[in-house]
């Protein structure tokens, strides 16, 4: 069996930017656009296969793709054989019920009996299913938000993500039923060389967003407060805290997460930390 793992992204889409990009910062470099099909990578062994995102769980079920990214949406949708083993956190949406903009809304039980058009049948129909509600699915491929002002639905269900295409069809958001992002998802039970790949290349994704969601951050600080200080600062292991040439001051270095970022920051600040500067990391290696 050949040990190049065959990988399949969305040709041209809401994926596939941030889909390319993801694979450059891992620095698996290969050609894409102007209407390729397929393009092997010049320093890694992965061949990418260019897709419409509906297709890709189908490709990586077969075996015709080892992996493949892809909406979660897409995936829970088309409900084929293929597990999810990592998280991209990017192309967030929700998908959302809508109704005409003049009809009022008391909840859910108000779509009883009444005809909701959607292109994802299986999430809406399983939504509805566990909230008891029972209504009437119609399943059309595209320009969802038109039903309604053609009699053909009272609601619909569909990808949100301004607001203004709901809007500009007369429509209101009443309900999140779903929300997504992007997936990487594989075919089960891959062979033990390509698993290997897998693993190497998971490694880096991580390490892409460990970088991401993470900042180097130097600062100076009064001796008296370093305790303090490096307490709000844990970082990998521990903080590196030299010397400053100006008596009784030194220099924190450490790494802090995205997440409590401003709160720490004015922690850190109240302390009596100075000169602060943060700076965005490439990679992190834990
Ligand atoms: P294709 O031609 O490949 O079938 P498509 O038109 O079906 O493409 P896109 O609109 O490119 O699909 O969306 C691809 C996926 O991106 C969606 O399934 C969803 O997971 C996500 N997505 C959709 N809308 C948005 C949005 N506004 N912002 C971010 N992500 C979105
Ligand atoms: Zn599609």
């Amino acid at each position: 069996m050949s040990s190049v793992l065959r990988i399949a992204l969305q040709k041209s889409g809401r994926l596939s930017e941030d889909s390319y990009q993801l694979f450059k910062e891992c620095g698996i470099r290969f050609d894409y656009g102007t209407g390729k099909l397929k393009s092997v990578s010049s320093n890694f062994p992965a061949e990418f296969l260019f897709l419409r995102d509906d297709d890709i769980p189908g490709y990586v079920e077969d075996g015709v793709a080892d992996l493949g990214i892809v909406g979660e949406n897409v995936a829970v949708e088309t409900a084929r054989n293929v597990e999810t083993i990592h998280r991209l956190g990017f192309s967030k949406c929700r998908l959302s019920l809508a109704i005409p903009r003049g009809t009022d809304w008391s909840g859910l039980h108000d779509l009883a009996g009444k005809n909701i058009a959607t292109s994802y049948p299986r999430l809406l129909g399983n939504y509805l299913r566990d909230k008891g509600v029972s209504a009437e699915i119609h399943e059309i491929s595209g320009s969802v938000e038109i039903a309604p002002g053609i009699g053909l639905a009272e609601a619909i269900c569909d990808i949100v993500s301004s607001g203004s295409t709901l809007l500009s069809n007369g429509l209101k958001e009443v309900e999140t039923i779903f929300r997504s992002e992007a997936i990487l998802v594989s075919r089960p039970a891959l062979a033990e060389n390509k698993q290997q790949l897998v693993d190497k290349l998971l490694f880096r994704i991580k390490s892409v967003q460990a970088a991401k969601n993470n900042k180097y951050i130097v600062l100076n600080a009064p001796n008296a407060s370093l305790e303090t200080i490096t307490a709000l600062l844990p970082g990998m292991k521990s903080p590196t805290v030299t010397p400053l040439a100006t008596e009784g001051w030194s220099s924190v270095h450490s790494v802090l997460n995205e997440n409590d970022f401003w709160e720490n920051i004015e922690a850190i600040r109240a302390a009596g930390a100075e000169g602060i500067l943060v700076i965005p990391i490439e990679k992190m290696i834990y």
